[in-house]
């Protein structure tokens, strides 16, 4: 760093094109930059690739001082500053990982005026010493990556981002930027209040991904399902697949090697060094996939990234999104895949009911589940629904989603229901336990041993649905669950109840469309289950 030129002369464009060789700026960059060249503040709403960082970088080097960029995500923060630096930017970072020696080495180039850009993971802001240091030295401009941690509701929220409003009591006059790659309205409302940036300059992009091709299947044995997807489509490509949990990654990622895919696993309960060393090699090589839980992919910039597999739903729109933007950032086409099934449902409704917290919280996990939900059982274009989510309005279907390519079939499941419904209302009289197989048999009138123990083939409704599979039905158990007309308990098998909403449907006063299940292939019914 020492004793570099600094190569902040001349206009945006001209530093645009000397430092990066890019020949234009993209989309609301231009804009942005100029707002805070003029000294305004900025919040910068933009999807995943979109190019935020050079809203912050390219003004930090046309401003006089330093660039101060608030990030949490330590992990990345030397990759960045080492990406600057083959530019020949001057960048640092502070954070809690360096050595005293490599800390105070930072510091003293940012107060000789020697650093174009300083990155600052939150908690630092917690310790007077960095807040006198910047005071110290020259602050061209604050930039706060990854705003929506301000956000309590959110998934991502970190405590020290409520600490951020500082920087503006301190600095009043110091233009400050906010950027996220999270669109809500609620989020983004919260950014401007939390930072005091509701009056400053909002620039919203337009969330869409034309490139990334929506597909969203049922669950049918997902590994397999996986496999064929990435064999037909994408050989050989690089990718993500994520899980839920540690376990399921270990064993996907060893299971998708045993059939001759590289791959490699990645969550947090890893050790330290395996976990870089994955991440090392996902960036460099081509063709590698990762198999993760959502602890990986925040702020990796790997342009070539081909699909985003799901094997497990994601908790919300906003995770699924911010996941699945991570494919196709050079613009090329690519796949977001999502393999959804009755259980996903089930452990997720169950996973809320047994979550601590307030009700207040529960239903906010539960309206963000809903919205998922509704997203995966919808029969519109997936991108349509996606884009008003993050209150977008769209021009017609997109053409590149699945229920744009394949339109889905839709049919009259008030009848099915209302006999599903009413199999429950017996079995809640009888305050028996059971699960959604044991429903299912019942409904098909198949005489388990399970059946005969508890009685079940007096019911009325014993055998009532033999005109529907037993794949049928499970599709039309995960419909109710979703469109919440029908509950599961928390405890125990997971035995089924009615909702304030069934009601309706029993005494016929609401109809029900469902969504038709795709031809089920061949394979075993234990596989099935999904
Ligand atoms: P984000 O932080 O919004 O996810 P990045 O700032 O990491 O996006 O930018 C995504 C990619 O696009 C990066 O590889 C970046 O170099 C590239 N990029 C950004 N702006 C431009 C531009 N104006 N011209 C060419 N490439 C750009
Ligand atoms: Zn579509």
């Amino acid at each position: 760093q020492q004793g570099a030129a600094a190569p902040s002369h001349g206009t945006p464009l001209e530093v645009l094109r000397r430092v990066w060789g890019y020949e234009a700026f993209r989309g609301d960059q231009a804009a942005v930059v100029d707002a805070l060249v003029a000294g305004e503040d900025a919040v910068v709403l933009m999807p995943t690739g979109g190019g935020k960082s050079l809203c912050y970088q390219v003004p930090s080097l046309v401003r006089e001082g330093t660039g101060v960029v608030v990030s949490p995500l330590i992990a990345l923060m030397q990759d960045q500053v080492d990406a600057l630096s083959a530019v020949g930017v001057r960048a640092g970072f502070l954070n809690s990982t360096q050595e005293w020696s490599q800390r105070r080495a930072v510091e003293d180039a940012f107060l000789a005026g020697e650093l174009d850009l300083l990155y600052l993971a939150p908690e630092r802001l917690r310790v007077p010493e960095t807040l006198d240091l910047l005071g110290r030295g020259h602050v061209a401009l604050f930039a706060i990556d990854e705003a929506h941690c301000v956000s309590q509701w959110g998934h991502d929220f970190r405590p020290d981002y409520l600490r951020l409003a500082v920087l503006h009591e301190r600095w009043p006059d110091v233009p400050r930027v906010a950027l996220t790659a999270t669109a809500t309205r609620a989020t983004h409302r919260e950014i401007g209040e939390r930072l005091d940036l509701a009056d400053a300059r909002q620039f919203v992009a337009s969330f869409d991904r034309p490139n990334i091709r929506y597909r969203i299947v049922p669950k049918d044995g997902p590994k397999a399902q996986l496999l064929a997807m990435l064999r037909a489509e994408h050989a050989g490509d690089s990718g993500i697949v994520y899980c839920l949990s540690r376990a399921s990654v270990e064993q996907t990622a060893a299971w998708l090697v045993e059939q001759g895919v590289d791959a490699m696993p990645y969550h947090a309960g890893l050790d330290r060094q395996v976990r870089a060393r994955n991440q090392a090699r996902f960036l460099r090589e081509d063709g590698v996939v990762m198999v993760a839980t959502i602890a990986f992919g925040m702020g990796i910039d790997k342009p070539d990234v081909r699909f985003v597999a799901h094997l497990d739903l994601p908790k919300s729109v906003e995770g699924y999104y911010q996941e699945t933007g991570r494919a196709g950032r050079d613009g090329l086409p690519s796949t977001a895949w999502l393999a959804y099934g009755l259980n996903d449902v089930v452990q997720q409704r169950r996973m809320i009911d047994t979550s601590e917290g307030d009700d207040a919280h529960k239903r906010r996990l539960t309206q963000h589940l809903d919205a998922m939900l509704a997203l995966c059982e919808t029969i519109d274009c997936r991108r349509g629904q996606l884009l008003a989510y993050f209150g977008q309005p769209s021009d017609g279907p997109c053409g590149n989603c699945d229920t744009c390519l394949e339109p889905p079939q839709s049919w009259d499941g008030t009848v099915p229901a209302q006999k599903l419904l009413s199999t429950v209302v017996r079995l809640d009289q009888r305050g028996q336990r059971y699960g959604v197989g044991h429903l299912v048999d019942l409904l098909r009138g198949k005489v388990t041993p399970r059946v005969r123990q508890l009685g079940h083939e007096e019911l009325s409704t014993f055998g009532i649905g033999q005109d529907l599979s037993e794949g049928e039905w499970r599709g039309v158990v995960r419909q109710l669950l979703a469109a919440e007309l029908l509950a599961v308990d928390a405890e125990g098998y997971g035995t089924l109840r009615l909702t304030p909403a069934s009601a309706a449907v029993l005494r016929g006063e609401r109809p029900v469309r469902l969504r038709r299940e795709p031809e089920r292939t061949g394979r075993a019914p234990r596989e099935r289950r999904a």
